[in-house]
């Protein structure tokens, strides 16, 4: 594996960048950490603006980041990719990465509630770290949510006053 160095970087606080020259398709890191369930996860996240958590298999375990990958950070246009290989994930180059570069991935987020911007800088960015299919679930899910609210305006409008009795005499 190359070796590695933490320091700050442009898309977001510290950075993971490599020291070495690494070829295409060379297992850059593995992201280790806490093998926990996704609930367990939930709890220890709650409230917090971001999370390590990565997700193995069917989604049902979490790794809890602890060391140099959780320091990856997202790119819509990364250099790197996740591959997992009985239930452990490690990080490997796509193309040919230069000594000096900072090393990124697509965190393809998914099942948060709150928003996660990007701000890679890259020409293809979209605007958020949430995989596409999760980016369309949420677009689905607010569209729904609006129709609802309209739906319930409406019918509030469409009640009309009526006149009653004063059952209290
Ligand atoms: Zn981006």
């Amino acid at each position: 594996m190359p070796r590695l160095i933490i320091r700050s970087s442009d898309i977001h606080a510290a950075g993971c960048f490599t020291l070495e020259n690494i070829p295409k398709n060379a297992r850059v890191l593995e992201y280790t950490g806490e093998r926990i369930t996704k609930a367990e996860g939930d709890i220890r996240y709650e409230g917090r603006p971001f999370t390590y958590l990565f997700g193995v298999g069917d989604g049902e375990v979490v790794i809890d980041g602890h060391g140099m990958a959780m320091f990856v950070n997202h790119s819509c246009d990364p250099n790197c990719e996740t591959d997992e290989e009985d239930d452990r994930v490690y990080i490997a180059a796509i193309r040919d990465i230069t000594a000096g570069e900072e090393l990124t991935y697509d965190y393809y987020l998914y099942d948060g509630d709150d928003e996660a911007p990007c701000y890679c800088g890259s020409k293809g960015c979209r605007g958020s770290m949430y995989s596409p299919e999760e980016l369309k679930k949420k677009a689905r899910a607010a569209a729904r949510k609006k129709k609802q609210a309209e739906l319930a305006a409406k019918n509030n409008g469409a009640g009309r006053k009526v006149k009653g009795t004063d059952r209290a005499k």
